[in-house]
């Protein structure tokens, strides 16, 4: 590994002691035994968002709050050439970790930090997003926050997507805390195309590979798109088993578990043609009310997901899984039931933003390795509505969407400088 270069005297200092004090505030009062909650549209997200815009007044940042609660921190510009954005949201899964989603936020407020400290005013804003309601455990929708920034929000999500623990509608909880669903669903935008040069969003990895590689940070080249059956289920018939003959069985079991491995037949079969793909079933089960060890198995939930950078090969897959069900239907006398079908699209990277952010690493003396992402992120939405997008991956151990994430300062601090060297060089040139 080369060595770690010294610090250009130009470069601004991101301050990560600011972004260290505020993980911990956020440890403090939004984390408990269980883990860290902050529940989108709730009392953990809403202490959050309020306590970085007081860290912003103190900075004199500029604050904005659009119609859907999305929080603009702006250090601003000398002209108003379309901003430099870098974002990620303050919402957590119930019991998970304190580095999903505020690394990005905290990290993009050290930047504006050491910018404001050093006293640079950027050719162009430089805005942190603190984006609503990205993680979809809370309301069964992706990425509220963004797509209401970016003023794509249908309206009647607004009345029919509920959060899974009140009950309540969207626009419900976002009128409770002095939002306007009215204008989300005239399609009301803060910020577009035409007023954002690139959207950057840093995020801990939520995978093994950083650690596997001995890396402190990766540039993502494009985010996995999705599809879903969430309640699918193999409808068969009950019979005594001591008394039903193979040939006459109708086995749920018997049928989904056909299923598992023919798809795992196929994801092995894609993947060796060089394809990007991941296939995972599970939240098997059978109802306990009407099953018993004595009972051929008449019925069986499951969940499906389906996950790749290719559109073609979502496309493929459902295709496939579809066919390979109806095989599955005739010779085991089973029936499939789907359930609704969800997801989402492919985002790629930006080809430029990518490559700036690795010469920025590089620049750091760090090796930052190209690397696809898993998971979503508000960065896909950003990318899909055409504005050049990039995502920073940090270092994290023990996963996400759990109590035990561990991100060190060290790498933070190593990702947060290689954002500001980027970010300096966009907002030194002359728009
Ligand atoms: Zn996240």
């Amino acid at each position: 590994m080369s060595a770690v270069r010294p610090i250009d005297p130009l470069l601004p200092s991101p301050d990560v002691d600011l972004a260290e004090r505020l993980f911990g505030e956020l440890r403090a009062r939004t984390g408990d035994s269980g883990g860290i909650t902050r529940a989108s549209y709730g009392d953990g997200e809403q202490l959050a968002h309020d306590m970085v815009k007081r860290e912003a007044q103190a900075l004199g940042l500029a604050i904005r709050v659009d119609a859907g609660l999305n929080l603009a921190l702006t250090l601003p510009g000398r002209t108003r050439a379309p901003a430099v954005v870098i974002g990620s949201h303050l919402d957590s899964v119930p019991c998970g970790g304190n580095y999903d989603g505020a690394a990005g936020v905290l990290m993009g407020l050290a930047v504006a930090a050491g910018f404001r400290k050093a006293g640079l005013v950027p050719s162009r804003d430089l805005t942190v997003l603190v984006t609503r309601a990205e993680e979809s455990t809370w309301f069964n929708a992706s990425y509220i926050g963004s797509r209401g920034v970016l003023g794509l929000i249908a309206a009647e999500e607004l009345d029919t997507v509920t959060r899974s623990d009140t009950g309540r509608s969207l626009g419900d909880h976002i009128a409770a805390l002095g939002g306007d669903p009215a204008a989300l669903a005239r399609g009301e935008a803060m910020m577009s195309p035409a007023n954002v040069a690139c959207f950057i969003e840093p995020h801990i990895e939520q995978g093994p590979q950083l650690i596997a590689d001995d890396r402190p940070v990766g540039v993502v080249t494009g985010i996995r798109g999705s599809f879903r059956h969430r309640a699918a289920a193999c409808l068969g018939a009950y019979g005594h088993s001591g008394t039903t003959p193979h040939a006459l069985r109708r086995d749920a079991v018997v049928g989904a578990s056909a299923l598992v491995m023919a798809l795992q037949d196929l994801w092995d079969r894609l993947e060796a043609a060089g394809e990007d793909l991941t296939v995972t079933l599970g939240q098997f089960a059978t109802d306990p009310r009407e099953h018993a060890f004595s009972k051929v198995p008449g019925r069986v939930d499951f969940a499906l997901d389906v996950r790749s950078q290719s559109t073609q090969t979502l496309e493929t897959v459902k295709a496939e899984a579809y066919a390979i069900a109806t095989r599955i239907e005739r010779q085991h006398r089973v029936r499939f039931d789907w359930g609704p079908l969800s997801g989402s699209r492919p985002a790629v990277m930006d080809a430029g933003v990518v490559d700036g952010l690795v010469a920025a690493a590089e620049a750091q003396g760090v090796a930052a390795p190209r690397m696809p992402c898993g998971a979503g992120h508000d960065a896909a939405v950003f990318a899909n509505a055409g504005i050049p997008s990039g995502m920073l991956f940090i270092r994290n151990a023990n996963g996400s969407h759990n109590p035990h994430e561990h991100m060190a300062m060290a790498d933070f601090a190593a990702a947060a400088n290689v954002l500001s060297r980027f970010c300096l060089e966009i907002c030194s040139e002359t728009p």
